[in-house]
């Protein structure tokens, strides 16, 4: 995987090619159809709306247009976008985003789909940079509480789904605990993501198509990463 997007394609990173007719392509991240001219030689085109688009705002529209039953496989991608940070409060959303996109996929709901995820973007942007270190509670586990929440229309006066909510933050919080600091908003979401997929399958027998044995490409932009230390490394 290449990491230099400075002047390639957002989704690999390849070279960008412009042909002097244009064509109809579809946008990677949005799945609208426009004429354009350009793409990179692996195919891919990001419209102009997406190529400008915020991090939050792309994660928001690649999640609501995905079809994708892999939560880490969207996260993967939405973080070579290199709009999302090495480091930052957009994965806190990005979390509940890739989840609730792969739980609805599964179950064919695309209109919960889209209102589950923008209202996990309200919440999570409530959820400050260095919640962390600052708080004692990684976004990213706030994160998978966000989804449970979500998915089972919890409230704070709820009884089963109270607990879920909170149940999920706890255990996802608990991995990314215990693997010690410091920070690396790679690292802590995808063991958020790894919690989230067994407790859904445990308490809504939901099973995410998830490739477990992931490697970790990012530790080169990471100066702090914990290397072998890190489950992810390589
Ligand atoms: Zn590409
Ligand atoms: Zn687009």
């Amino acid at each position: 995987m290449t990491l230099d997007h400075k002047t390639g394609c957002l989704v690999c990173g390849e070279e960008l090619v412009y042909e002097k007719e244009t064509e109809q392509l579809e946008c990677f991240y949005c799945k609208q159809i426009y004429d354009s001219n350009t793409k990179c030689r692996n195919g891919h085109y990001v419209c102009d709306r997406c190529h400008s688009l915020p991090a939050m705002e792309l994660i928001e529209s690649f999640c609501i247009a995905s079809e994708s039953e892999d939560p880490l496989e969207l996260a993967l991608t939405l973080m070579r976008n290199p709009n999302i940070k090495m480091h930052g409060p957009e994965h806190h959303f990005l979390v509940p985003a890739v989840l609730l996109a792969a739980y609805y996929n599964i179950k064919q709901d695309y209109k919960e789909k889209a209102t589950k995820i923008r209202m996990a973007k309200k919440r999570a942007e409530q959820i400050l940079g260095g919640f962390c270190g600052f708080y004692g509670n990684c976004g990213a586990a706030v994160g998978t509480g966000i989804f449970v929440s979500l998915i089972t229309d919890a409230t704070p006066l709820s009884v089963a789904e109270w607990k879920l909510a909170n149940l999920v933050t706890a255990k996802s919080l608990l991995s990314i605990a215990e693997h010690g600091g410091p920070r690396c908003c790679k690292r802590t979401t995808f063991l958020a993501i790894l919690e989230a997929a067994d407790f859904v399958k445990e308490h809504f027998g939901v099973s995410f198509k998830i490739n477990k044995d992931l490697k970790c490409g990012f530790y080169p932009l990471n100066n702090e990463c914990l290397q072998q230390k890190c489950p992810f490394h390589p």
